[in-house]
């Protein structure tokens, strides 16, 4: 077995959606903290509150995490010293400390309907008092119990909360943090069919899993104080805690799962062609920074971080997630990426968009693999290419205000009419051909640089801008680049006028 000075961190979803970045990003940091330090990741599955569990939710968050190349040490599927690692498969165990602590007095059932709770919170909330439960079970007589036991009423478990202590959690992002016993009230620790509510659960499963760090979103922070009451109930000794800051969007608000402007899912990042690389490196930035040196470095490979990463980098204040940031770093693995992981990016946006068949021949995936070359320097992420790439597919050219601009010139016509003859005549429509067929187009218009290939750009693909205009040319084919030409002369007049 290992050391007791060992690191153990662990992430604990609930099956209740799809991997969010927020999830991720504390993944990230519970994995980094563990590599660093040469200690254990775990991921355990918290699936008690059933009502909401997600059918293959729990699958989905696995294997995004694993995409992102966040392994774990423990888990459902490789097991480990201190499993199960799902809660559901756990039930004996709690049982086993509610039982403990039932017998220490330390909780009692509570046979408060929703109504009367709903009536007593009511009633607070019209005082100006801070709501919470009033204690009205709390001293039940065993005729009283045996009353409301009589009337079909099944209890819920409630834990005692001891009066007038102070909760201190010194917790390793936001310094010491002060809750008061009085303002907790005694809180539900298990349902009325025994199934623990998630306090009780995580503190018995941090505990028998030697957890000595639990890294989670700040939204968790106010349960802390319970949870650390709770641990000395038990008589475990209490982690460390780091509770990470907010996400919020770039109009500095918190994000909410429900916002559909920003894409918030892993596994719609993974959809659209983002590299794992990519979204390890922004969100390991997404409330830590690195230190000293590199402190002005933006890229980091995932070898990197595990090497810089400490807890002490931690910021107290909001991160904020900018789409902008995570493309520049996209854009920046694609262009280190291997031709065939980007070619791998693009295709199926390819496909969905019905701009190449799904069954390909050898030829063609070639011209697609040419195609992908044209953009990899650009491409921000695989599904941009649909949009980028739309000159190569475009039946009738939709010419833009900047291209018109400049085909409107007085020279432009004879140009083209030059290029026309002269791409007739050659045998192959290569690149190098095209060269060729620009040059003598020079020479018999007289016009050259920004003047011959600015029209004729415009008038083959669309656009002022674009990749190598040979290379285009060839990829999109003699028979459709001369159609295009020969549409353009015919209706000329009509295109370029304002
Ligand atoms: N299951 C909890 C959640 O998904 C875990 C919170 C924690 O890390 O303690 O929010």
């Amino acid at each position: 077995m290992e050391g007791t000075n060992v690191v153990r961190t662990r992430y604990a979803p609930s099956p209740t959606g799809h991997l969010h970045i927020g999830g991720a990003r504390t993944a990230l940091f519970c994995y980094l903290l563990a590599k660093k330090t040469d200690g254990k990741f775990i991921v355990r599955i918290e699936d008690t509150d059933q009502e909401r569990n997600v059918a293959g939710a729990e699958e989905e968050q696995l294997a995004n995490l694993q995409w992102l190349g966040i392994a774990w040490d423990e888990s459902v599927d490789v097991g480990g010293p201190y499993g199960p690692y799902r809660s559901m498969e756990r039930l004996d165990t709690y049982e086993t400390y509610l039982q403990r602590l039932a017998d220490e007095g330390k909780t009692y059932p509570c046979y408060c309907t929703k109504e009367e709770l709903d009536e007593a919170r009511e009633a607070q909330l019209k005082r100006g008092e801070m709501p919470r439960y009033s204690g009205r079970c709390r001293h039940l007589s065993a005729a009283e119990r045996q009353q409301f036991e009589a009337e079909g009423r099944k209890p819920v478990t409630r834990f005692r909360v001891p009066a007038g202590q102070t909760i201190v959690v010194d917790d390793l992002v936001r310094g010491r943090v002060t809750f008061e016993s009085d303002g907790i009230g005694d809180f539900v620790i298990a349902r009325a069919d025994g199934r623990p509510m998630y306090n009780f659960a995580v503190t018995v499963d941090d505990a028998l899993m030697k957890i000595t760090h639990v890294i989670r979103g700040e939204e968790h922070l106010s349960n802390t104080p319970l949870q650390i009451l709770l641990y000395e109930a038990l008589g475990f000794p209490v982690p460390h805690f780091a509770h990470l800051s907010l996400i919020l969007n770039r109009e500095r608000q918190k994000m909410s799962k429900r916002d559909e402007s920003i894409v918030q899912f892993v596994d719609q990042y993974r959809q659209l062609g983002y590299l794992p690389q990519a979204i390890v490196n922004f969100l390991a930035l997404l409330g830590w920074s690195p230190p000293g040196e590199h402190s002005e470095e933006e890229v980091f490979s995932r070898e990197q971080l595990a090497e810089l990463f400490s807890l002490d980098r931690l910021s107290k204040a909001p991160a904020v997630f900018d789409p902008d940031k995570l493309n520049w770093l996209n854009n920046h693995y694609i262009k280190a990426a291997d031709l065939d992981d980007v070619v791998a990016l693009c295709t199926p946006h390819l496909e969905a968009a019905g701009l190449i068949a799904a069954e390909r021949t050898a030829k063609e995936d070639e011209w697609v693999r040419r195609l992908v070359t044209l953009y990899q320097e650009q491409l921000k992420y695989g599904a941009e290419i649909v949009e980028l790439a739309e000159l190569f597919f475009q039946q009738q050219l939709n010419y833009g205000e900047e291209a018109k601009e400049v085909l409107i010139e007085e020279h432009v016509l004879d140009v083209l009419q030059e290029l026309q003859r002269q791409l007739n005549s050659l045998d192959s429509f290569t690149p190098k051909a095209f060269k060729q067929a620009m040059k003598a187009t020079q020479k018999a218009t007289g016009q050259k640089g920004k003047k011959l290939f600015m029209p004729v750009r415009a008038a083959l693909t669309g656009s002022v801008h674009g990749p190598d205009l040979g290379e285009s040319l060839a990829l999109i084919g003699r028979e459709k680049v001369l159609a295009r030409l020969q549409w353009l002369i015919d209706n000329y007049a009509q295109t370029v006028a304002k």
